[in-house]
């Protein structure tokens, strides 16, 4: 019995594994597409240098760009490395997010949310702005989610319903007091959902996170900065960090909210 149950376990969690990685490489033609006027579902993919179109064997998730060595099959110039690793971590996203709820309402909740996520990420990374069609679309799937309590339906009471203004409330503030020069008004867009999917607590604790996330990787970029004029005497690099650089803030706030997620690591409840 309990051995069937574990085989049952692994064959889902492969399947969703799977389903993730095609989820992926479908937020790949979405990142690609979104605001060029060209439809996510129309049009075959080519390859940017030689233009041919690419065949199934080439269109594998995760595989495919293994297989082929990040090459092209047909002139060998190189495959950006962000297919690969957008396909490989919706996957793990996805094989998370099933490990975490089993197969219900609150993993198709979960898994669309996480999805958005890492589109809005990669696209923030890529264009340094946040498509606010995602960020409405997460905020309202997060509203729809405060009137669930597991899969059970549940009225929301007053914390329920304050949670995502209250997270994304600190944002505007520093939004309006900077006119707009510290962050952009994205950030606040994004961070409603934060707070609506879960609870004020955790809310706060992920964009806490994304905080702390952001400020190591930007003085670990800078000391490495300093370490590496002083090798080279170079100083005249355009594409130099300064305090003053513009840092996209959505991949560090999209982690932190996927390290509360999965790890239900509430802030205020840390023994310090
Ligand atoms: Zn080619």
């Amino acid at each position: 019995m309990e051995t069937l149950f574990l085989e049952q376990n692994i064959c889902f969690s492969a399947i969703f594994f799977i389903l993730g990685a095609i989820v992926g490489s479908f937020l790949n033609v979405a990142i690609l597409r979104y605001n060029t006027g060209l439809s996510f579902v129309r049009g075959r993919s080519m390859c940017f240098s030689c233009g041919r179109e690419l065949s199934a064997r080439d269109l594998i998730p995760v595989a495919s760009y293994v297989m082929l060595r990040g090459k092209c099959r047909t002139c060998g110039s190189k495959i950006s490395p962000q297919y690969f690793s957008v396909e490989l971590l919706t996957a793990i996203l996805f094989l998370g997010v099933y490990l975490k709820e089993g197969f219900s309402l609150t993993f198709i909740l979960y898994a669309t949310a996480l999805s958005l996520f890492v589109f809005i990420a990669v696209y923030d990374l890529k264009h340094k702005i946040i498509p606010d069609g995602a960020s409405y679309a997460l905020a309202i799937l997060a509203l729809f989610s405060i009137f669930f309590e597991g899969v059970h339906l549940s009225l929301p009471n007053a914390n329920d319903w304050s949670a995502g203004i209250i997270v994304a409330l600190p944002f505007v503030l520093l939004w309006l007091v900077s006119r707009g020069r510290w962050i952009g008004l994205g950030d606040a867009k994004l961070v409603v959902s934060f707070g609506w999917f879960l609870g004020l607590p955790l809310g706060i604790s992920a964009v806490m996170y994304g905080f702390w996330a952001g400020a190591v990787w930007a003085l670990s970029a800078l000391c490495w900065q300093l370490v590496m004029v002083r090798k080279t005497r170079l100083s005249t690099n355009r594409n130099r960090l300064t305090m003053k650089s513009e840092i996209p803030f959505a991949p560090f706030l999209i982690l932190g909210f996927t390290i509360a997620y999965f790890f239900s690591l509430n802030l205020f409840d840390l023994p310090f």
